[in-house]
């Protein structure tokens, strides 16, 4: 494909590509963006895809406010921090009244979205987590609830949506068996995990799904099947962040400091999935200082400032040097809040539901028809 991003038409035909393209012509233009491409055709490719996004979000960043709430995990990921098989990990578990108040802290700082995120802690019983997701619902009727506890039957992600779960995050990864494989034990299965991305969507739940950037044994043919399957599941949100490895694991060693491709990977993510909701991630504002504010200039549109309470912040570490860790929540959202304006965007605190849900939900009526 020639590569013209002068107008939007230009833009057009790039995400008409990228919907269309095999594996191989995918694979191909990932490498060209991301390691051939001119500092001109970056920036015409994050500015198209800034286009795209105010076309349905307006300059607008939503804030979710982040509750990590057990660092128990019954499963033993290669490259994470908080694996049952470190046992240099502080684990902990917050109660139903500690996480109630993490919520009444973020609702009085204007957060309208919980997510509510954990290790796959096996003491959060469906019943435990229906009794939290439920208060949470009744005391914040006006605000969304996002888990991201891993994978659970479909059953349980049914119960969970019934007490009134709006949303569900499980990051596939990587889409290709080989890799998956690298960086996973032999008891977890790339099959399952999509298997749980697609009952959440036919649940009825707004999805995100999304993979590292950079992690170990990642090539562009990775990539491009991270691109096919997102492109079969069409999630509304997608979140990626740049690989970082943590002390403890294998991959200790392993490093390749860099927001460049994170960034990248953001604006052709916006090509492939206009509508989409893209997270800044913390991992970006990790390794580069203003890596957050790149990602909203390619088209980011939410940041997840964290609510946990601070003593518990550094026990739950997915990689190592993450930021944010000694601030009170109220500092974590007014400093984040100001970057977002210093860059030229407007820090939004509705429930930040996906174009499609606002269309549909002008008055937070519509809830989708769930398929039993
Ligand atoms: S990546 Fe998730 S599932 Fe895997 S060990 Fe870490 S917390 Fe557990």
């Amino acid at each position: 494909m020639r590569i013209q991003l002068n107008d939007a038409n230009d833009a057009s035909e790039l995400t008409n590509f990228l919907n269309d393209a095999c594996k191989r012509e995918l694979s191909e233009i990932l490498r060209f963006f991301l390691q051939n491409a001119q500092t001109e055709i970056l920036s015409l490719l994050a500015c198209r895809a800034e286009e795209i996004r105010e076309k349905y979000y307006g300059r607008k960043i939503y804030f979710r406010g982040l509750i990590e709430f057990s660092s128990f995990c019954k499963n033993n990921c290669y490259y994470c921090g908080i694996r049952r098989g470190n046992f240099n990990a502080r684990r902990y578990r917050l109660s139903d009244e500690e996480i109630l108040n993490c919520c009444t802290i973020g609702y009085r700082l204007g957060y309208r979205t919980f997510v509510l995120q954990s290790g796959e802690d096996v003491y959060y019983t469906d019943e435990r987590l229906c009794r939290i997701v439920s208060a949470i619902k009744t005391s914040f009727p006006d605000s969304a609830v996002t888990l991201s506890l891993g994978e659970r039957s479909r059953d349980s992600y049914r119960r969970l949506f019934d007490a009134g779960a709006d949303r569900y995050l499980l990051r596939h990864e990587t889409a290709d068996e080989t890799h998956y494989r690298k960086l996973h034990p032999p008891e977890l299965s790339l099959e399952n995990r999509m298997q749980c991305l697609y009952n959440l969507k036919e649940i009825g739940y707004q999805v995100g799904s999304g993979f590292m950037v950079d992690s170990p044994y990642q090539t562009y043919d990775t990539l491009a099947e991270d691109f096919i399957f997102l492109r079969d599941l069409q999630p509304h949100m997608v979140g990626i962040g740049p690989f970082i490895p943590h002390k403890d694991t294998k991959f200790a060693n392993y490093y390749k400091p860099s927001s460049r491709r994170t960034v990248i990977l953001l604006s052709l993510l916006r090509f492939l999935l206009p509508k989409s909701l893209l997270p800044a991630t913390t991992a970006l504002g990790t390794i580069d200082p203003i890596g957050r504010e790149k990602g909203f200039k390619a088209s980011a549109n939410v940041v997840m400032p964290n609510l946990s309470p601070i003593e518990h912040r550094r026990d739950y570490s997915l990689y190592d040097n993450k930021i944010c860790m000694g601030e009170e929540s109220a500092e974590c959202f007014h400093c984040i809040a100001g970057r977002i304006q210093a860059a030229g965007f407007v820090p939004d605190f509705s429930k930040g539901d996906h174009f499609d849900w606002q269309m549909e939900a002008p008055n937070d009526a519509f809830r989708p028809t769930a398929n039993k």
